[in-house]
């Protein structure tokens, strides 16, 4: 069964565009209404402005992870932030996000993945991360009902899930509880500049004016940077994903192992992810930034398909030259972007998981879906004031992580804009890395 959108909570949103606010959002992704929560608790008039329907991309189709596992190390303390800000905001926002600790497991038979996860560890001691290596009879305790044999694993019992189809639903309706405008169904179509500076936007139900623009497009925020001269680097993957009908718990939040990932969701079903199997599709955008991205997709190129597919003519990465401000744009063409998720891995994948849990032998197929994910050349976001445009500010490229560190990606980007103390050191997440190359380079990455 394929069914192109998990089931969201509904969300009614606003019809009347106001002439002016302090601050347009673009895009109700995680990042997006994170953002337009904060700023209105900050006391700022904002619109959201979303082209489809809140959460109808990237934001409702992942596995659900709020995980400081495996994080690289300038997220660290973004993540915490997040985590701190995920365990109180169901009470503070009276709706429930679907966020519990219920731990993260990696289960291996590789000492390659044990070295890494150590090396990991000694790295994160100094965040004082609860995370545990595991020796083969613990990982076999906590994966109870798995047939197999590991030689050990790396356990985060702090770490957890919230559930996509309801955590940026319920902050877009809390930022609405607050005065935020959520305009669902409007594509902004560009900037408007004013004295060389953001304005405001162009949408396509008319304009408004404001002193500040944050573009949380997701998958769609190069192209449109791009209409306005700003150089943004992102290059997209597919990745499938596969709900089953609900059987009995064997894990209670999310597990690895080398086959398959399972994340146990609030109905008792399970996401299924076949391990790795990304598929990195080639597009004139990710031509436009091949080099950058070159060291990144070569060293997983054994987890990755390539291939051509339909988003090399329509889409976030497919050709569009210089739009007019007064007619549809890319953006309405595709209100919510769903590309078409690769079929093929989900019978072997579920065959993987009932042959290591013969107590699921009784799940079924119960939906099936992908998203487009937006890397970033140093697999870290942009969440920045754009410094050549005065007043234009990014929240975008969370490079396949971006849920469960939408929260505080959120705050964060509230802080920049009102120019409050930030909440955490921005400084990683600048977007003048990307133009000047300094860091990419010293990653080995230019
Ligand atoms: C299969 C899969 C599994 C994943 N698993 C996890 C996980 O377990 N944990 C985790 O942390 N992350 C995970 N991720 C990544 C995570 O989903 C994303 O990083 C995150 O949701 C990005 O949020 P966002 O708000 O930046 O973008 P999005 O959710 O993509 O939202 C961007 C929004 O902007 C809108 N938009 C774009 N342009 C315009 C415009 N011009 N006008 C109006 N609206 C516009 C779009 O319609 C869209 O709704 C996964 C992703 C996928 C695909």
């Amino acid at each position: 069964m394929t069914v192109p959108v998990p089931p969201l909570a509904t969300l009614a949103g606003d019809t009347v565009l106001p002439a002016r606010v302090d601050v347009v959002v673009i895009g109700g992704g995680i990042a997006g209404v994170a953002a337009a929560y904060f700023l209105a608790k900050k006391g700022r008039s904002v619109a959201l402005v979303e082209k489809g329907h809140v959460a109808g991309e990237q934001s409702s189709r992942n596995w659900g992870w709020c995980r400081t596992q495996n994080r690289d190390r300038r997220e660290l303390p973004l993540q915490l932030l997040s985590m701190g800000i995920w365990d109180t905001l169901a009470k503070e926002i009276s709706i429930d996000t679907g966020f519990r600790r219920s731990g993260l497991i990696y289960a291996t038979k590789s000492e390659n993945d044990l070295a890494t996860w150590s090396a990991w560890l000694d790295m994160a001691r100094e965040f004082q991360v609860h995370h545990r290596l595991l020796t083969p009879a613990e990982t076999k305790a906590l994966t109870p009902g798995n047939e197999q044999e590991w030689i050990g694993g790396i356990h985060c019992p702090t770490d957890g899930r919230a559930e996509p189809t309801m955590a940026a639903p319920a902050l877009a309706e809390a930022a609405r509880a607050l005065g935020a405008t959520i305009l669902q169904n409007c594509a902004v179509r560009g900037l408007d500049i004013v004295g060389g500076r953001a304005a405001g936007v162009i949408t396509e139900r008319g304009r408004i004016a404001a002193d500040a623009v944050l573009c949380a497009g997701g998958a769609w925020s190069s192209l449109f940077c791009r209409r306005h001269g700003i150089d943004l680097p992102q290059a997209g993957i597919r990745s499938t994903v596969f709900a089953t009908t609900p059987g009995p718990e064997v894990t209670p939040g999310g597990l690895v192992t080398p086959d398959f990932t399972l994340s146990r969701r609030l109905d008792g079903s399970y996401i299924v992810a076949a391990q790795d199997r990304g598929r990195l599709e080639v597009t004139p955008q990710g031509m436009r930034y091949a080099r950058q991205f070159w060291p990144t997709f070569k060293s997983r190129r054994k987890s990755l398909k390539i291939g051509v597919g339909r988003s090399f003519l329509g889409g976030p990465e497919a050709i569009a030259g210089k739009w007019s401000m007064d007619r549809p744009t890319p953006f309405e063409k595709h209100r919510v972007f769903a590309p078409p998720p690769d079929t093929s891995i989900a019978a072997p994948a579920l065959a993987k998981v009932k042959a290591a849990y013969p107590g699921l032998a009784g799940l079924g197929i119960g939906g099936m879906w992908a998203g487009w994910i937006d890397m970033m050349p140093d697999g870290i976001p942009v969440i920045s004031p754009v410094e050549t445009l005065p007043g234009f500010f990014l929240a975008t490229g969370f490079s396949g992580h971006g849920f469960g560190i939408g929260p505080g990606a959120g705050r964060l980007a509230a802080d920049l804009i009102t120019g409050d103390s930030a909440s955490v050191d921005p400084t990683a997440f600048r977007y003048s890395r990307l133009v000047d190359g300094t860091d990419l380079a010293a990653a080995g990455m230019m």
